[in-house]
């Protein structure tokens, strides 16, 4: 039997550092400003069908060197037939640093669990953000108890809704509960979220188990 095959999302953020050198800037100017938003969209995406994805960011995205040296530790090249790379990066030119300096984007990355606790304190029985927080609870192998019980939760407020289940199933299935993770996905599976991966494994390994 094939086994299923892995898709990994892997996202390069760098805004104007990406093509500064080998392209006009101009042409591009409304994406780089629109880079934040269109993050934030992918986050909100990814949360939702519960994708991951690994993110990385050109460095310097995080640094404002405004009023000093950009590079200290870099020596401009000392050869006259190499172009002066530094003198025409886009920190150095005089271009708005909202296209080459943007912290904010790390901490769209890193706050959803804080942004979800803040849900929680307003609104205890929100379940897409009792869900969401559970799983990730569970996939940073935090919290467990807490991971289950708001999983769990979440698919008594709304128990139709599949991803809910699915992800209960998930954390049943990691500690071994495998007749009650079955259960969670095959329900998840009536309810439309592609469950039929875990399906198989969770009926194997119950197999194997006999
Ligand atoms: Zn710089």
């Amino acid at each position: 039997m094939s086994e299923p095959g892995v898709f990994t999302l892997s996202l390069d953020v760098e805004l104007a550092w990406g093509m500064f050198d080998v392209d006009g800037l101009d042409r591009h100017t409304d994406s780089y400003r629109a880079t934040g938003d269109v993050v934030d969209r992918l986050c909100t995406l990814f949360d939702r069908y519960d994708v991951p994805a690994t993110w990385a960011l050109v460095a310097h995205l995080l640094r404002d060197c405004r009023g000093g040296p950009c590079c200290p530790d870099r020596p401009a090249p000392a050869y006259d037939w190499i172009n002066d790379w530094f003198g025409s990066l886009p920190c150095q030119t005089g271009l708005d640093p909202a296209l080459w300096y943007a912290p904010g984007l790390l901490d769209r990355l890193t706050d959803a669990v804080n942004a979800y606790k803040n849900v929680l304190k307003i609104n205890s029985e929100d379940a897409e953000v009792l869900s969401a927080l559970g799983f990730i609870y569970e996939i940073q192998e935090q919290n467990a108890d807490i991971a289950l019980m708001f999983c769990q939760r979440a698919s008594q407020i709304d128990p139709d809704n599949g991803l809910f289940r699915h992800r209960l199933a998930r954390i049943y299935y990691n500690r071994r509960h495998l007749p009650e993770a079955l259960d969670e996905f095959q329900k998840a599976h009536d309810l439309g979220y592609d469950s039929s991966h875990y399906i198989q494994q969770t009926t194997k390994y119950l197999q194997d188990d006999q």
